[in-house]
């Protein structure tokens, strides 16, 4: 989410006339967009804030702004501490900072925001279309800093995203933090299926992808459109967080394990070929092993494609800061955690083995560490070797090739593009 703001932002500024540098110290506006979902990275941003403050310090035509989810509706403490600071914004408050900059600056930021896209967006891309969120889990700090849910209008969603596609994306992910709630708030009633049905209807548009679901929202009319529209990418991510009905109830998850599972078999039904992916939270207030050994169960029960694994952390605001007690010690939290992903290193390991010697559809991304990589429909990530010296056409990105997978570790694949397939893509159509 924090990194779709930062390319809306970003897109803002240069459509006002200013270019990006990578010298923070140089730079007449620097926009430090936070993530403070974890009280580690709460304090990385502020120390950050304060060295840029003295960085900065004696440049006149300087602005600093802070976005995001360190941003509450109280900031009266954050201005004092840091008085250097010109704009504190709220997540996706864009407005006064274009406005600010624009002051000081000499530039009109009206209309420079309006459908703002980068000139060059990623092959995949993301869209915000629901912001902030209503669930008030315990552990969680985001529905304070970002907000209730609030769905964006589906024609402003579906033009972003036929600019997006002009301008070359192929593969675009719809993002909220609990994206299945998407039109609850708009009437006449729309939801993520609709959504997804007029975005499917823009040419050229080859993959449509969602981020991040909630159990209790994933309808029957959603696992529909995964399953029917065929630009939607047959992948879940459904975050159980913990796989004990009494830790789920003090999380105030909403559901039960049992409830979780029934969601996850109805999908599998529905849906043969589904890759699923989870969150989980290991080490929350009062986990005992036993507890936890219900969490390492469903792992073992739904071989999830990955796992996104987090040790509880104490944050400050949230309703277990005030009234539960973070009393599993830390190496007891890194020892569960060790142990989910030493198991799921095996499960990866085991299932991306079956791939090898199959064939995949690779939508081509770019270059990773020089290496020219893609996706999956399925998310895998996957490094292509053009083989020298057989006059193969190295595919470009925004290209989809038909590959073989030649090797596979726990986290990537290794494939070779299927000559016949890659030279078919580069011949001109007359
Ligand atoms: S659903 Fe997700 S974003 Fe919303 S409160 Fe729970 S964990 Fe936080």
């Amino acid at each position: 989410m924090n990194e779709s703001d930062s390319e809306r932002l970003s897109s803002g500024f240069t459509n006002m006339g200013f270019d990006a540098t990578d010298d923070m110290a140089t730079a007449d506006v620097v926009v430090m967009n936070t993530c403070v979902v974890r009280q580690s990275a709460e304090d990385t941003a502020t120390g950050v804030l304060g060295r840029l403050g003295k960085r900065m310090k004696g440049n006149p035509n300087r602005m600093i702004a802070v976005m995001g989810c360190m941003v509450g509706p109280e900031q009266t403490e954050l201005k004092r501490r840091f008085p250097y600071v010109d704009v504190w914004a709220r997540p996706q408050e864009f407005d006064p900072i274009l406005e600010t900059a624009g002051l000081k600056h000499g530039l009109d930021p009206e209309g420079c925001l309006v459908g703002a896209v980068s000139e060059n967006p990623n092959v995949a891309s993301f869209i915000p279309i629901v912001h902030g969120c209503d669930k008030f889990c315990t552990f969680c700090i985001i529905p304070y800093r970002r907000g209730r849910e609030n769905s964006r209008p589906a024609l402003e969603i579906v033009h972003e995203a036929e600019v997006m596609v002009a301008r070359g994306v192929k593969d675009i992910t719809l993002l909220g933090q609990n994206v299945d709630s998407y039109g609850h708030d708009i009437r006449p009633r729309v939801d993520l299926a609709d959504l997804m049905e007029q975005v499917h209807e823009i040419p050229g548009l080859d993959r449509i992808r969602f981020l991040t679901s909630h159990p209790n929202d994933m309808s029957v009319r959603i696992i529909e459109a995964i399953r029917d529209l065929p630009k939607v990418c047959e992948m879940i991510n459904l975050p159980f967080q913990a796989g004990d009905d009494t830790i789920l109830a003090n999380m105030r998850r909403g559901y039960t394990r049992g409830q979780f599972m029934d969601k996850i078999y109805q999908i599998k039904k529905m849906i043969p070929n589904v890759t699923l992916t989870t969150d989980l939270i290991v080490g929350f207030s009062g986990e005992t092993d036993a507890q936890f050994e219900r969490s390492m169960e469903i792992l073992r029960e739904v071989e999830f494609s990955k796992v996104h694994t987090s040790e509880y952390s104490y944050r400050e605001g949230t309703f277990a800061s005030r009234k539960m007690t973070d009393d599993v010690s830390r190496a007891v939290k890194k020892a569960r955690k060790v142990a989910v992903d030493e198991f799921q290193a095996e499960i990866q390991s085991k299932n991306n083995a079956t791939l090898v010697g199959t064939n995949l559809d690779v939508l081509v991304e770019g270059r990773k560490r020089g290496r020219l990589h893609g996706r999956s429909r399925g998310d895998k990530l996957i490094y292509l070797n053009v083989p020298v010296g057989t006059g193969a056409v190295e595919p470009q990105p925004g290209q989809t090739v038909q590959v073989e997978i030649k090797a596979s570790s726990p986290w990537s694949l290794e494939a070779e593009p299927i000559e016949a397939k890659v030279q078919k893509e580069k011949v001109p159509v007359v």
